[in-house]
């Protein structure tokens, strides 16, 4: 339980590093470190996960069957993590590889999800 809670608090934390590298990059930050669109992103990426339908168990949302981001989020989610990606295992080592390994987490199949489960993700 303990060590599951450890994962999306990981997780987190990746996502933040993530968003954090590309904005540097691509972007004019504000004085709280990201600048307005990284910011709503990140606010959206947060939602995402406190509603992921896989809770503790959830794979890294790049092996996700269900994907639960609107088309236009995941595209620049997409964009943030190609960027990114390489460059987190320069900066940020032992996060880069835990997300490698997190990634061979199998996600179960949308059907097995419960109908509760499924509804709740998608809300907002
Ligand atoms: S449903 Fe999939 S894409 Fe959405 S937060 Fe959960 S793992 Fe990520
Ligand atoms: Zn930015």
């Amino acid at each position: 339980m303990q060590t599951e809670k450890k994962h999306l608090a990981r997780e987190r934390l990746t996502m933040v590093r993530m968003v954090g590298i590309y904005c540097s990059a691509h972007h004019e930050r504000s004085v709280d470190g990201l600048c307005a669109s990284c910011r709503d992103f990140l606010d959206y990426a947060e939602l995402r996960l406190q509603k992921c339908p896989y809770g503790d168990d959830k794979p890294t949302c790049a092996n996700c069957p269900v994907h639960c981001y609107k088309p236009a989020r995941r595209e620049q989610a997409r964009e943030i993590m190609r960027y990114a990606g390489p460059r987190m295992l320069f900066r940020h080592p032992l996060l880069a590889i835990t997300h490698k390994l997190d990634g061979f987490r199998k996600a179960g199949h949308p059907r097995e999800l419960t109908r509760e489960q499924r509804m709740n993700s998608r809300k907002d």
